[in-house]
Formats: C-alpha cells, sequence, structure tokens
C-alpha cells in the first residue's frame, strides 16, 4: 500500500477522552474512530491488525480441530427464556422488539443459538466430539464502556462451544482448548498467564482466564512466583494457617466511640490495631438481608461472597437499609444482637478472639467480642480477597499481585444448558444421554488493544511482527528525486516476497514520516534517501529497540533477509 493514497488520519495530539495508552494511540495512528459510547469503526490499519489476530486464532483453532461456523447476531427471546438467563443476564443484554411485537436480543455469547443448533443435529455419540467456533461481533450494554476497544460495547469475539458425551471427553476438550490458547498468545508475541477463574453468568463449574500482564489491566491477579499457580482475585483461594483459637476473652462491654467510623479511626481511638477490629458489611443479596464479617485489615470479595451463599445477586445495602437493618447509623454495624439472619465471617476470625465490632448503636462499638459466644454467626468461609505476600495455595511461597487485562475464557460448562434446553444424543447402548458441553471465548477487539499496552514508548505503538498492520514500512525520503526509483524497486521486491509492506511515498519533509510510521508502529522500517544512495546505502531502523544499522544497496535482498531475521528473533526471544 501506499502512503499517499491511503487513509490513516494520524493526530498529533492525545484525544482528550482517551484514558489508557492502547486507547490514545489506536485513535492518535489512525487505526480506530468511535462513532458513538463504546462502538468503534475500524480504519485501514486498525481493521488489519484486528484481522491479523483473527487469522491466528482461525489458525490455531482449526489445528485444534474446531470447525468455523457463523451464526446471527440477532437472537430470539425464547430461546433465553428456555435457559433463564433472559431474566438473569441483566442490563447489558440489549432487548429489542420487531414489527410483530416478538422479542429479541443482540447476542451478547451464544450457548443458546449453538445448543439449539446441537440439539436439532446431533443424534448419535457418532458424531461426538464436536467443536463449534465463530468469530463475530458482539454486543453487551456495559454500564461504563471505556478505554477504547478494551472495554466496547460492541466487540469482536471468537467463541467456541464444545459438546462431548461425557466429562472426561469434555475434559480432552477443554485441554484441547487450553493448549490452542496457549500457543495463541504465543504467536501474537504477548506476555501472558493463564489463571483459575470464577464462572460468572454464564455458568459452569471450571475455568481458566487468559491474562495480558498490564498495569492498565482491570483485573488484579494473584501469582506464584516459585510455581504455576494464578488465580484471579475472585478466585484466589486465602490459605488459613494452621492455628488453634486463643482461649475465650472477657465479656464483651459498649465503649463509645464518638465520631469515629472507619476502622483506622475506631483502632486509634481504642489504641488497637486494625486488625484486632471486625468489619460488618451489609448486603442485599437476592433481596435479603446478609451480614459479612472481615477483619479490619482485609478486603472483603464480594464474588467470594455470593459464591459462598450461591447467590444471583450481591449489593451493597444502601444507607437506609444499613439503618433499618441495624437501628443505628451508618458505621456503626455489628455481628452482636444484630437481626439479620445470615451472618457469615470470614474463617479468618475463626481462629480469634478478643474483637472490637460495631455496637449498633450511634457512637457506640463493643470491646472483647468472642463471635461464637457473643454473635449468631451462621457460617465462615473464604471471603476476603488474597494480599500480596500470602502463601500461594499450592506451593506456600508468598503470592504476588500483579495486573492483567482479559484476553480469553474457558469454560467446563457441564449440563447447564444441554439441560435446560434439552439437547441429548443417543449413547453406545441407545440410551439418550445430555451433552456434556465446554465454552471458549476470545476477546480479538481487546488482544490488539492488549498488545498495544504491551508494547508502545513514548514515539508510539512497536508492534510485534504478527500484530502489525504492515511488517515494513519504506520511506523514500525525497520523493520527486532519484531514490523514488530504489525505494519503488525495493517496495516490490518486498511485495514479491509476500511481506506485508506500506511505502510513504508522501510528498512530506522526512521529520513527518519518521513521526508516523514510528506512531503506527511497524517493526521494520527502510529508509531511503538521496544520501544515503550516494554512499551506496539504505538505513534500517528496528522499531521496538531503535537500533539503526545500514545495509548496502548491492546485494540489498540477502543483507535485508539476514536483518529481518534478526528483527524477528529479537521480537521471539524477549
Ligand atoms: P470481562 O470480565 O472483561 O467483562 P467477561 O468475563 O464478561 O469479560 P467473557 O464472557 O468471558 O467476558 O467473554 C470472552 C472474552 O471476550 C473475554 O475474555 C474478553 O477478552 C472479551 N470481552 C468481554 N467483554 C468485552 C468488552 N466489553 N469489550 C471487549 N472485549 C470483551
Ligand atoms: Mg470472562
Amino acid at each position: 500500500m501506499r502512503l499517499s493514497k491511503y487513509y490513516a488520519p494520524t493526530l498529533k495530539e492525545d484525544p482528550a477522552d482517551a484514558e489508557v495508552v492502547s486507547h490514545k494511540l489506536m485513535l492518535r495512528a489512525g487505526m480506530i474512530r468511535k462513532l458513538t459510547s463504546g462502538i468503534y469503526t475500524f480504519l485501514p490499519l486498525g481493521l488489519r491488525s484486528l484481522n491479523k489476530a483473527a487469522r491466528i486464532v482461525r489458525e490455531e483453532m482449526d489445528r485444534a480441530g474446531a470447525l468455523e461456523i457463523l451464526m446471527p447476531g440477532v437472537q430470539p427471546a425464547d430461546l433465553w427464556q428456555e435457559t433463564g438467563r433472559w431474566e438473569f443476564y441483566g442490563k447489558e443484554l440489549l432487548r429489542f422488539e420487531d414489527r410483530h411485537g416478538r422479542a429479541y436480543c443482540l447476542g451478547p455469547t451464544h450457548e443458546e443459538v449453538v445448543t439449539d443448533l446441537v440439539r436439532n443435529e446431533v443424534r448419535s455419540y457418532r458424531q461426538l466430539p464436536l467443536n463449534l467456533y465463530q468469530v463475530q461481533f458482539k454486543f453487551r450494554d456495559e454500564i461504563r464502556p471505556r478505554f477504547g476497544l478494551m472495554r466496547g460495547r460492541e466487540f469482536l469475539m471468537k467463541d467456541a462451544y464444545s459438546f462431548d458425551k461425557d466429562e472426561e471427553g469434555a475434559m480432552a476438550s477443554y485441554k484441547g482448548m487450553y493448549d490452542a490458547y496457549c500457543r495463541i498468545f504465543t504467536r501474537l508475541g504477548l506476555n501472558f498467564r493463564a489463571v483459575e477463574a470464577d464462572t460468572g453468568s454464564i455458568g459452569g463449574n471450571y475455568s481458566h482466564e487468559f491474562m495480558v500482564l498490564a498495569d492498565t489491566g482491570e483485573d488484579t491477579i494473584a501469582a506464584c512466583p516459585a510455581c504455576e499457580y494464578g488465580a484471579n482475585l475472585e478466585k484466589a483461594e486465602a490459605v488459613l494457617p494452621d492455628a488453634k483459637k486463643p482461649p475465650v476473652c472477657q465479656a464483651f462491654e459498649q465503649v463509645a466511640t464518638p465520631g469515629q467510623h472507619t476502622v483506622e479511626e475506631v483502632a486509634a481511638f481504642l489504641s488497637v490495631e486494625p486488625r484486632a477490629v471486625v468489619k460488618t458489611l451489609l448486603f442485599d443479596v437476592d433481596g435479603k438481608p446478609v451480614a459479612a464479617l472481615v477483619r479490619g485489615d482485609r478486603e472483603l470479595n464480594d464474588v467470594k461472597l455470593k459464591n459462598a451463599l450461591n447467590a444471583q445477586n450481591v449489593a451493597l445495602a444502601t444507607p437506609e437499609q444499613v439503618q433499618a437493618w441495624t437501628k443505628a447509623p451508618v458505621g456503626f454495624a455489628g455481628p452482636v444482637g444484630l437481626s439479620v439472619e445470615t451472618i457469615l465471617a470470614d474463617r479468618e476470625l475463626s481462629q480469634g478472639t478478643d474483637w472490637v465490632v460495631g455496637a449498633n448503636a450511634a457512637d457506640a462499638h463493643l470491646k472483647h467480642v468472642d463471635l461464637d459466644r457473643d454473635a449468631k454467626i451462621t457460617g465462615y468461609a473464604d471471603l476476603r480477597s488474597v494480599t500480596a505476600g500470602d502463601p500461594c495455595p499450592k506451593c506456600g511461597v508468598g503470592l504476588t499481585l500483579t495486573r492483567g487485562i482479559e484476553v480469553g475464557h474457558v469454560f467446563k460448562l457441564g449440563y447447564k444448558y444441554s439441560e435446560s434446553m434439552k439437547a441429548s444424543f443417543l449413547d453406545e447402548q441407545g440410551k439418550d444421554r445430555l451433552l456434556y458441553m465446554g465454552c471458549y471465548g476470545i476477546g480479538v477487539s481487546r488482544v490488539v488493544a492488549a498488545c498495544i499496552e504491551q508494547n508502545h514508548d513514548a514515539n508510539g505503538i512497536a508492534f510485534p511482527p504478527a500484530l502489525a498492520p504492515y511488517e515494513v514500512a519504506v520511506l523514500c525520503l525525497d520523493p520527486k528525486g532519484e531514490a523514488m526509483g530504489k525505494a519503488e524497486e525495493i517496495y516490490g521486491w518486498l511485495q514479491d516476497q509476500g511481506v506485508d509492506a506500506l511505502l510513504d511515498d508522501r510528498d512530506e519533509r522526512p521529520g513527518v514520516k519518521f513521526k508516523d510510521v514510528d506512531l503506527m508502529g511497524m517493526p521494520m522500517q527502510i529508509v531511503i534517501g538521496g544520501k544515503g544512495l550516494a554512499r551506496g546505502v539504505v538505513e534500517v531502523k528496528d522499531r521496538r529497540t531503535g537500533e539503526k544499522s545500514e545495509l548496502p544497496v548491492e546485494g540489498f535482498q540477502e543483507a535485508f533477509t539476514k536483518w529481518r531475521e534478526a528483527v524477528q528473533a529479537g521480537w521471539n526471544a524477549r
């Protein structure tokens, strides 16, 4: 392609509404443009990167034996009613009616549609296992679309669905997808980690997320520096040390704590450590009040709470609810005498006594509380988020916490969909049995953004060769002079070799050209100018390292091929 005839509207300044670097750079490099909140048009450069990501995904899915199909984006409500998700999916599901008043949604995911397809077609165990996938735009009416392609409302996803005759078969399918994902993210040049994950609203009982490590990631992951263990914060187990509960403390007493609301304030006021205080948090769980207790220096994880209660919806209680349930102003809730049916405590609290808790009265706390003696604890569960240094559940070494971007997700679904939608097959004995399912997603458009989060510098994007819109940029410094002939020759040769190349033949100052290609991130640059040619050389630059070298015009093809291999090797060795 020739830049003189291209459509890549670059911007000099960072756009005001872009917060993360990938969003800024994709707008500045002329890769995408926003249509409306969370919805983007892909311009030629952006579409090329997107297609390259999709191509690698397809190649590895095909290699793993999955078959590509394309399902509709518009889905009828009745399928979602069959699985119950019409009610449970929430506002991310964009619903609408057609002219006949029939209800539909825009597909945020395709379990219902694919299960419907398969239940009508698959009859016998001979047709199994089956893995169907598609690369398709999804729509989710995200509450806070942001960060450009990272959290869009319309985004490109690869979604695959496996159907097996039993759990053993499903584990093999899962493993096949897990391995394919490792190959995909490696080929995409991403620094990633697979972590154990919560199963969320798709449901099911076993899952891993693939996380690209980046400071701007929205998720926190706990990773073990010594072994393979990794889990997102919702899933990472807080290991309970082998400790015996000390003898029960003296009887509790109420103390005045005027104006002391936070754990820190109360602890300082009573001259105890925050870890001697119990935090009582109130939640509305599926319409019922629930109290959850954690140590004062810990963070409660609401997904862990939701899982411990097997609940659908967990929302922090409103100030009005807190006042109604505790009969006290906000900030003084406590478990003693609390008339809330479910009081769940973090299991760490089972190993202590002599706590400070809220008194359910204005400006008052209780000292010397033993939870088992003084409160009606319904149960102890793992409710807190792990912190850096907590022991790894696998090997005991201190965990580290890092930020990650979720680019892929694999789930073992089990019978969740085949049961509610009655998708079955006849086994070897002629018996009717439910299909065992799995589902596997990759956020293809998010992958492009995540790649930029990992690969950029002050001058712009530094794309790995696998995802670059073009692998090589040929810069002709004086397009009206003799350099143009050489540039055309080299550009033509690159195309003959099957190398993606972009020729900057614009009538622009060299400075503008250098800036633009650095911004767009092509990994290899060939700079052709009259001065160099007079000395019999052209300059090449490795975008990632910034390293420049000169290649002879005489024997250029051989020298370039060697240099290109070295640049690629540099990427692979990172
Ligand atoms: P998240 O936790 O980020 O909301 P999710 O768990 O809802 O994602 P899945 O249902 O597992 O997402 O979807 C599969 C993949 O689709 C995710 O791993 C992610 O890469 C991508 N994805 C999900 N939501 C978005 C979005 N709003 N914009 C871009 N990509 C997305
Ligand atoms: Mg997910």
